[in-house]
């Protein structure tokens, strides 16, 4: 696996494969890498002849210093995965060589920042359209891989690359999931076992309210249900929100009838550990 930590020498490398007619696909992650992060690496693999993944965890789209600070960091493991994997090449970038000005960039993306992790993250998604960008620029890719886990995330990202014509094609790749139904995530490193135990919570709250959807129990039932049921848990599980969204401009819904296919989506707090799931209503969608 070949490792750069500059755009220069990367971008060199790059237009020499491009030359040799090589199909590039790209997975962007933060590290701490797990089968989640794999699955796109071994997606990416499948259709392009070389695949780069980039390791960085962007300052830019935290709004919470703690959480920036206390990111799982751990690159010589992540080398070692990659390696296993397959992967071709590893970028992965100091701050300086991203940001080397603080940017004056920020991004709107009108209604589809405006809920969920737009509400409680505020700046996040200007952040993530700025660092994506970047590495857009600098990779030129033929296809770019993102987890349907951040369903939200690839909604942003698909009318950044089509309102600016980044010319690359974007696959979404399904979420891999623990044992138990918990999201395989960066994040769950720092669960400790009582919280990892009960981290769960999010997906068997997903699966209820998918089943109860369907058997004909209203939204506004099935929603009370949810908080009543996270209300019980005491003062270390919280629900950030609980929503049905059209998956694709993401319009909150009051209804189980929608123009696009419904989205349950689900963010909260286990501890000081925030943790998001989604799970589309018809689980045949994805
Ligand atoms: P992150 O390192 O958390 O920024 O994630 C990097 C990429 O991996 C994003 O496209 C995520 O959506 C994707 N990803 C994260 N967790 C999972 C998962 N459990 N299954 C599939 N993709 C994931």
């Amino acid at each position: 696996m070949e490792i750069f930590n500059e755009i220069s020498p990367l971008g060199a490398f790059l237009n020499d494969m491009r030359g040799q007619g090589k199909s590039i696909g790209l997975v962007l992650t933060m590290g701490a890498l797990h089968e989640g992060h794999i699955s796109l690496l071994e997606a990416s693999k499948k259709e392009n002849s070389l695949t780069i993944c980039t390791i960085y965890v962007n300052p830019t789209q935290f709004n919470n210093p703690a959480d920036l600070e206390k990111y799982p960091r751990t690159l010589e493991e992540d080398k070692l995965k990659l390696e296993k994997a397959g992967c071709d090449v590893l970028f992965c970038p100091s701050n300086l060589e991203m940001y080397p000005n603080t940017s004056l960039l920020t991004f709107d993306f009108g209604t589809l920042d405006k809920v969920m992790e737009g509400c409680f993250r505020p700046g996040h998604f200007s952040g993530v359209a700025l660092v994506v960008s970047k590495f857009f620029n600098i990779i030129t890719p033929t296809r770019a891989y993102f987890g349907q886990k951040d369903w939200q995330q690839l909604a942003v990202i698909k009318t950044l690359v089509n309102e600016l014509k980044f010319g690359l094609t974007l696959r979404s790749v399904p979420t891999v999931r623990e044992a138990d139904g918990l999201a395989k995530s960066s994040r769950n490193q720092r669960l400790d076992a009582h919280a990892r135990a009960r981290a769960p919570i999010f997906y068997n709250t997903l699966c209820f309210a998918v089943e109860t959807l369907k058997k004909g129990q209203s939204l506004t039932d099935v929603k009370a249900a949810v908080t009543d049921n996270f209300n019980q848990q005491g003062d270390d599980i919280r629900l950030e929100y609980f929503e049905l969204v059209d998956s694709v401009n993401l319009t909150p819904l009051t209804d189980v009838e929608g123009e696009n296919p419904p989205i349950l989506c689900i963010a909260g707090y286990i501890g000081e550990i925030r943790l998001i799931d989604n799970m589309f209503l018809d689980l045949s969608t994805n």
